[in-house]
């Protein structure tokens, strides 16, 4: 009996310095006062133990002081371990110096007792064959179990006050220590009553150590966790169900249920119902995650699906959960941000770059399908803007973009390029040329108040490399459309290999202009004109460019490109006053002859044409009867009253006005009553390529009597045939121009022959 208690006071001692060292060396904070406590248990037991060992007073009186204030540090220990375990800082720091104070003092007691024997007393008494001293109480002894008490009954009430304090899952830390310090306390007690001279409450004493080591260091709430993450899990947004290792649902939260719409009793048809909603889940998988979208238009859902699989430390499978998130908000976000970025804001169609990227995608995955890329754009848009204003001409852009729309339909695509540009993206078979010319190339818009005809233009060009850049397909598209001509008939324009180099050769000989102006590559040529005698009475000023590289060019091999960018200005100034100074000289030298001179319409976007001709011709002195000016019909396309003006202008300035290539155009003969001009030249070679020659003939001979009835004189130019000029003579036509009577020719050889 004996015998066993001392050997379990060893082994708990042993055990106690264990958990000792193990809370000295721990990296928790509470770690130090665990080691104190832990520690400051060990001299009670150990002083039992000498007792119980003990074959003489001596040493009983010695395990007895080991007890007693061995008891004092543990209660002491227990004490600043209690206010710190519990995290209870108030009034903690007093309360201990007060204990610490009294301690001392009971210490001095026993010092003194020593001499008087005033606190304990020893008595031998025999137990089962065994002689104790036990221990005779006075009033010290009463003393210092008041003290002792007195901080267990402290720490007693700290942790009563904590564990009402905290929610009750973190109460179980405290009871468990709580419980097990009113168990010795009790045991204790008996103790005390029951006068053994055994002390068997060190044990519970060496166990309470134990327990303070493992709960206050290694105990980890696992309760307390499971029940938190349960709760994390019921609050969470998104819908999460729970498998167990074979797969049967064993959980679903309140979001989980919702969304399949069953109740807690419906856990068994969780996966039937994930099933029908989202199509096969796949459940074998361990780990996947997927995005799904339900229903249609408005009521179009999205959903994030994730499934993950537990397992414990040896790899075995726990069970699974499945979590579905509602992300169609960040979807619908996501949606129109890329709408936003993919579509231009005005008109909502594609963003240059968008629809290059799209007709880039459509071609790859359409290897065999033909298609058109069609370029378009508004004929003088800005004027639009300039007249009406930006508001109109925004107008103007989204009702043609809704009017691509309409007409590229679902099979095609449409993009803002910039500005006043169109693209569009269409499969060959789907295009007819007919609705896009009727749909998109002539049309009136009308806010309501202003109404404005406009005209737009299509270059298409159809894929055949597909390994072009998308922006260089609608270069070429672009190229093609930039042929067509301000004639009014032409709205589409299909792009061809010859177009890329008619772009090429323009560009070159836009820039060398200004030099070969300087150079005097730019040269008049002058076709004589001659009166119903045969005799020249004066010519027409015709441009050649001489040019180093490419030999002699005429007229149609630069002027058009020049008409496009405006440069023709500069040709035109040249020539102008080229002819003021050949007419001075003849002037001078008393030769009455007469220069005809071209003006292009587009002269009259570039410069004030009035101005530009009379500053020369005073600057020469030259007589204004002397300088034909020659314009067409399509200078009155535009801007009819000013230009109307101008014309009469010149003419009451003593200058003719002849219209040139008279029948070419388009406005016809209803135009020529109002026309401010003098004279009409009739071109030959419009009437040369019908066919039906009598009839031909007919219409020449009309014009010529209708003009001489409207006061006009008549010019006949592209006379190749004597025939042809005695039929005209006959007719009444009173000047005559053309190969018959010479070709163009440099001015010196004019001079020489003519002049
Ligand atoms: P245009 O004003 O109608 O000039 C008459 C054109 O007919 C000239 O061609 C002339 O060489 C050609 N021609 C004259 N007689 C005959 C004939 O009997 N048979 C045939 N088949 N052709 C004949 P060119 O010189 O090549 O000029 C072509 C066009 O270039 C001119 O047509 C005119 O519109 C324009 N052009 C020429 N020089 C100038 C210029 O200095 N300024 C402007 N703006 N345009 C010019
Ligand atoms: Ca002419
Ligand atoms: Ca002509």
């Amino acid at each position: 009996m004996t015998e066993s208690i001392a050997i379990t006071l060893i082994l708990l001692i042993l055990a106690l310095i264990v958990c000792a060292i193990l809370a000295y060396r721990s990296e928790r904070s509470i770690g130090k006062s665990v080691f104190l406590f832990v520690l400051c248990i060990i001299p009670p037991v150990f002083g039992n133990l000498v007792i119980i060992c003990s074959p003489n007073d001596i040493l009983s009186f010695i395990g007895y002081y080991f007890y007693f204030l061995g008891m004092d540090l543990m209660v002491y220990s227990m004490l600043s371990f209690s206010f710190e375990y519990t995290g209870i800082k108030r009034y903690a720091s007093l309360i201990c110096r007060i204990v610490l104070g009294l301690i001392v003092l009971d210490f001095i007691q026993y010092i003194i007792n020593i001499f008087t024997h005033h606190a304990f007393g020893m008595k031998n008494i025999e137990v089962d064959g065994y002689v104790y001293a036990q221990l005779v109480p006075y009033f010290g002894q009463t003393l210092h179990r008041i003290l002792d008490y007195g901080v267990i009954a402290i720490v007693i009430l700290i942790f009563i006050y904590k564990s009402v304090k905290v929610p009750r899952i973190y109460a179980e830390k405290y009871y468990i220590i709580l419980i097990s310090l009113l168990a010795v306390t009790l045991w204790e007690t008996y103790y005390i009553f029951s006068r053994t001279p055994i002390d068997r409450s060190m044990i519970g004493l060496g166990i309470l150590g134990a327990l303070v080591f493992f709960f206050s260091l290694y105990y980890r709430p696992f309760r307390l966790l499971d029940r938190m993450l349960a709760n994390v899990a019921s609050e969470l947004p998104e819908a999460l169900y729970f498998f167990d290792a074979s797969g049967n649902c064993i959980w679903a939260n309140e979001p989980g249920k919702a969304l399949i719409e069953i109740s807690d009793s419906g856990l068994d048809k969780v996966i039937s119902r994930l099933d029908d909603y989202f199509g096969e889940i796949t459940w074998d998988a361990d780990e996947w995650s997927s995005r799904q979208n339900i229903g249609e238009g408005e009521d179009k859902k999205y959903y994030h699906i994730e499934k993950h699989t537990t397992s414990n430390e040896n790899g075995k499978k726990l069970g699974s959960f499945l979590s579905i998130r509602d992300i169609t908000l960040e979807q619908q976000a996501l949606e129109r941000e890329k709408y936003i970025a993919t579509h231009d804001t005005m008109t909502d169609l594609y963003t240059r770059e968008h629809l290059n990227a799209e007709v880039a995608r459509l071609l790859r995955d359409n290897p065999d399908k033909d298609y058109y890329v069609i370029y378009s754009n508004v004929n003088d848009f800005k004027i639009v803007n300039d007249i009406f204003g930006n508001l109109f001409g925004d107008h103007v852009l989204k009702y043609i973009a809704n009017k691509i729309k309409d007409t590229v339909d679902e099979y095609g695509l449409a993009g803002r390029l910039v500005g006043d540009t169109f693209g569009m993206f269409v499969p060959v078979d789907k295009f007819d040329e007919a609705t896009f010319e009727k749909e998109l190339t002539h049309f009136t818009v009308t806010d309501g108040e202003i109404e404005h005809f406009v005209l737009m233009h299509l270059g298409v060009y159809k894929v055949s490399d597909r390994n072009l850049d998308v922006s260089f397909m609608f270069d070429r598209a672009r190229i093609a459309l930039s042929t067509i001509k301000d004639d009014y008939h032409t709205y589409i324009a299909y792009y061809d290999s010859k177009m890329r180099e008619t772009v090429l050769w323009e560009q070159k000989i836009t820039t060398q202009l200004g030099v070969a102006i300087k150079e005097r590559q730019i040269i008049p040529y002058l076709q004589p004109i001659v009166n119903k005698e045969g005799s020249v009475v004066g010519g027409e000023a015709l441009v050649r460019w001489n040019h180093p590289e490419e030999g002699f060019l005429a007229p149609y091999r630069f002027i058009p490109a020049f008409e496009k960018n405006g440069m023709i200005a500069e040709i035109d100034k040249y020539m102008w006053r080229s002819a003021c100074e050949l007419l001075a000289k003849w002037q001078k030298d008393g030769k009455n002859l007469f220069i005809s001179i071209n003006i292009s319409p587009k002269d009259f976007y570039f410069m004030d044409v009035g101005a530009e001709i009379r500053n020369v011709v005073r600057e020469y002195g030259v007589n204004p009867k002397n300088l034909r000016i020659e314009i067409t019909e399509s200078v009155m396309m535009n801007d009819q009253e000013s230009r109307f003006e101008i014309l009469n202008d010149f003419r009451r300035e003593g200058f003719i006005v002849e219209m040139d290539d008279f029948g070419s155009g388009y406005s016809s003969l209803n135009m020529l009553k109002d026309m401010p001009v003098d004279l009409i030249k009739i071109d030959m070679a419009f009437l040369r390529k019908s066919d039906h020659s009598e009839k031909a003939e007919i219409i020449l001979h009309n014009i010529v009597k209708m003009s001489y009835e409207l006061g006009l004189i008549s010019l006949t130019e592209g006379v190749e045939t004597e025939e042809q000029y005695k039929l005209l003579a006959g007719m009444g036509c009173s000047l005559f121009q053309g190969y018959f009577f010479a070709k163009p020719m440099p001015v010196d050889e004019f001079e020489q022959k003519y002049v």
